[in-house]
């Protein structure tokens, strides 16, 4: 634990407690022991059916098998007690694991030196007792990587008495031998180091991205939660605010009935208009607030664009003529008279981007299309388009303007005023629907908003005749004349 990498002193509160990196050490232990231990019952039988150690070194093999088998059992008996990553012994089982598995790596030594101080360098049971203590040393760096002394003494316990084994024969073949199994435990004792501080600090780092990423879950989930709230509270609010807001509005006009000097006239009139910008606010603040909340809900009812096109056309008729501004308002004949839809919320979205189309235009034209881009039996799909010849919006504005409260600067924007919200609430609005807004603009050169939505073609627009239909012309240009 000592050789754990210290980090920066902002993350130091998530750094896990000791024990907790003891529990997660202690789980790879055990995960890896039990490979570990079932490994060498398999290196047992692979050497007894490999090899010929019950001719030439009977008892050695009979004893490596033996001690083997009962260490395995012990050893799985020990971690049964780790259960749930916890130890439920009363007792510290520490000591006895890593004595279980320090003796595991001493046997296998004691029965390589055996094997080849019995043999010579070139039989066939030496090569595989090496490999053996090759194998059982290389997982036992995987093992105990977490515990040095047990990692420096299993390597130790397992390749030392083979080394000084082989020295013993006397030859120079052996000597070559026993000195390279000596280099291989030199360098692993020296690389031992470095991977005990690499698995720590691994696992630390391991363990303090984990409670950051819990900590990160926390906040949203407490954010999304305060979100929430503050939209049903807006939403509770603008709804009581409304009512009195109507009767005011309604007694405003009543008023306004009635005899009055200019003066009062005049205030009253302006009573009115900020009454009815104030009513404006309140209903973007409770749709916004309804789709937040996630309360907003879209009907599904017959749908005839013609006059929801009418609507907006005849809304802005006055202040275009006013402004000297042409008004296009183009609906495809190809498109079946009747679709399924909420006509309202539809309504709402192409009012508010031709209220800003207008809004935004000094000189020109302002035009609302409805093109057909595909139509089968069951449904059609349409490409809504809102452009204006106005003053445009700058590139690195294009996408924040559909953040609720979000208005680029400008004398001719301060001058219309508005609030900020109805592209927010039209771009929700619509990718309610199905669809989604975009805009293509630069400054001075107008701008163009589309979205493409696909509608349920009404049962009854089949029997439906278009000529019945139109109250205006399909398209229309209204040129102010003032
Ligand atoms: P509001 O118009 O009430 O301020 P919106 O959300 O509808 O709020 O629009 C946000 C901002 O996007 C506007 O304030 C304006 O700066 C910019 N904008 C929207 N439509 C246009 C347009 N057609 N031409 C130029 N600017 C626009």
């Amino acid at each position: 634990m000592r050789d754990v990498a210290l980090l920066p002193e902002t993350v130091d509160r998530l750094i896990p407690a000791p024990s907790e990196l003891q529990r997660m050490a202690d789980e790879h232990l055990a995960e890896r022991g039990r490979t570990a231990v079932l490994a060498q019952v398999l290196l047992v039988i692979i050497l007894g059916a490999g090899g010929s150690f019950l001719h030439t070194v009977p008892a050695a093999f009979a004893c490596l098998g033996f001690s083997i088998t009962i260490l395995a059992l012990t050893r799985f008996w020990i971690l049964t007690g780790f259960t749930g990553g916890r130890w439920r012994f009363q007792w510290d089982p520490h000591l006895p694991l890593r004595l279980n598995i320090g003796a595991a790596a001493l046997t296998w030594g004691v029965f390589a030196t055996v094997v080849v101080t019995n043999h010579p360098v070139s039989h066939g049971n030496t090569h595989l007792a090496i490999i053996a203590i090759f194998a059982v040393s290389s997982g036992a760096i995987a093992t105990t990587i977490a515990d040095l002394h047990l990692l420096r003494f299993n390597l130790c316990a397992c390749a030392l008495p083979v080394a000084a084994g082989t020295l013993l024969n006397g030859d120079a073949e052996s000597s070559i031998l026993a000195f390279g199994i000596a280099c291989f435990t030199f360098f692993g004792l020296i690389q031992a180091r470095s991977l005990n501080c690499c698995y720590w600090s691994g696992l630390k780092n391991n363990q303090l991205l984990q409670s950051k990423i819990r900590e990160l879950e926390q906040a949203r989930a407490a954010a999304e939660q305060a979100n929430q709230a503050k939209s049903e509270f807006l939403a509770n609010i603008s709804h009581e605010l409304r009512t009195p807001m109507n009767g005011v509005l309604g007694m405003t006009a009543l008023t306004l009935e009635t005899d009055l000097t200019a003066e009062q006239r005049d205030y009253l009139d302006m009573a009115q208009s900020s009454a009815q910008s104030l009513l404006a606010l309140l209903n973007q603040i409770l749709d916004l607030s309804r789709i937040e909340a996630g309360h907003l809900d879209l009907v599904s009812e017959p749908l005839e664009l013609q006059s929801v096109l009418d609507h907006v056309r005849i809304t802005f008729l006055p202040e275009v003529q006013r402004r000297g501004l042409d008004l296009e308002v183009h609906l495809d004949p190809a498109i079946p008279a009747r679709l399924t839809g909420d006509a309202i919320r539809l309504r709402q979205v192409l009012l508010n981007l031709a209220g800003n189309a207008v809004k935004f235009t000094e000189v020109g034209r302002v035009c609302v299309a409805v093109i057909l881009q595909h139509l089968d039996a069951a449904s059609a799909t349409l490409q809504f388009t809102v452009s204006d010849t106005g003053i445009g919006i700058p590139a690195d504005k294009q996408r924040v303007i559909f953040d609720s409260f979000v208005q680029v600067d400008g004398s001719l924007r301060r001058r219309r005023g508005g609030t900020g919200l109805g592209l927010a609430i039209s771009s929700r609005l619509v990718e309610t629907m199905g669809g989604a807004i975009a805009v293509t603009s630069s400054p001075g050169n107008g701008s163009t908003f589309r979205f493409a939505l696909t509608l349920p073609v009404h049962s009854s627009a089949a029997r439906d005749c278009r000529v019945h239909l139109p109250v205006l012309p399909a398209a229309v240009s209204t040129t102010s004349a003032a």
